[in-house]
């Protein structure tokens, strides 16, 4: 569960922007720790727990990607929201294949900002839930960890990234049931846009080559044509 008070760990070297956005998360309710470069966000993260991480890219000492894949080993499900002055297409595909839960291009609407801060929190609980009901699930030579996110499939051993482990719950979860990406984006990511779409055919290109034989005949990740996609533990 989320506590009554959720804690943001806010990491952003502007001073300005930062003061704004301590004042206003704090308005609605949430309390908030700020460390003002990359060095500093890894030296508190560990000293207390936290729900969520607002992280700036372009920081002194260690930029952003570094300190997300930093926290990411200390706390596999964190949720991440990056905050960037770069628009590049590549930067936000970067961003979110390494792990970030989601991404905000500067200057962004403070109510944008708090609208994905309430959704990243409800994933979280809502994952965390799903987690508590059923902590690992198996299907065919796969066995998947939703607590550490460590997976095996075969022989291999390798570990998904939260973003990864949302998608195979949530298509465990409606096993049998087809899943639209329109519904993936909206219960996984939260956003949509032309490039979330292709970020949902990319997440799954990338499931299939972990947990199928075949990626390429799929048989527990199957496609349904311009619909979406429908798991199945045990293929008839
Ligand atoms: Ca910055």
């Amino acid at each position: 569960m989320t506590t009554p008070q959720p804690k943001i760990l806010l990491v952003e070297d502007e001073e300005s922007l930062a003061i704004g956005l301590q004042f206003n998360l704090e308005a609605e309710g949430y309390r908030v720790v700020y460390a003002r470069d990359g060095k500093e966000a890894l030296a508190i993260f560990p000293t207390q727990p936290f729900d969520l991480i607002i992280l700036d890219i372009m920081l002194p000492f260690y930029n952003g990607y570094y300190v997300a894949k930093e926290i990411r080993e200390l706390s596999p499900q964190m949720p991440i929201l990056m905050l960037t002055a770069r628009t590049k297409v590549e930067d936000k595909v970067r961003g979110l294949e390494i792990g970030a839960d989601d991404y905000m291009t500067k200057p962004f609407h403070l109510e944008e900002l708090l609208a994905r801060v309430r959704g990243m929190l409800r994933r979280k609980t809502w994952y965390r839930k799903s987690m508590d009901a059923q902590p690992s699930f198996s299907f065919g030579a796969n066995s998947i960890n939703f607590a550490t996110l460590e997976c095996s499939a075969g022989k291999n051993r390798f570990k998904l990234t939260p973003h990864e482990a949302m998608v195979m719950k949530y298509l465990i979860e409606k096993e049998d049931h087809i899943v639209s990406r329109k519904e993936l984006l909206e219960n996984v990511w939260n956003i949509s846009s032309d490039i979330e779409t292709r970020t949902v055919d990319n997440f799954i290109v990338r499931l299939r080559k972990y947990f199928e034989i075949n990626p390429k005949k799929p048989v527990h990740i199957k496609s349904v044509r311009s619909v979406g996609y429908i798991f199945s533990s045990s293929p008839a």
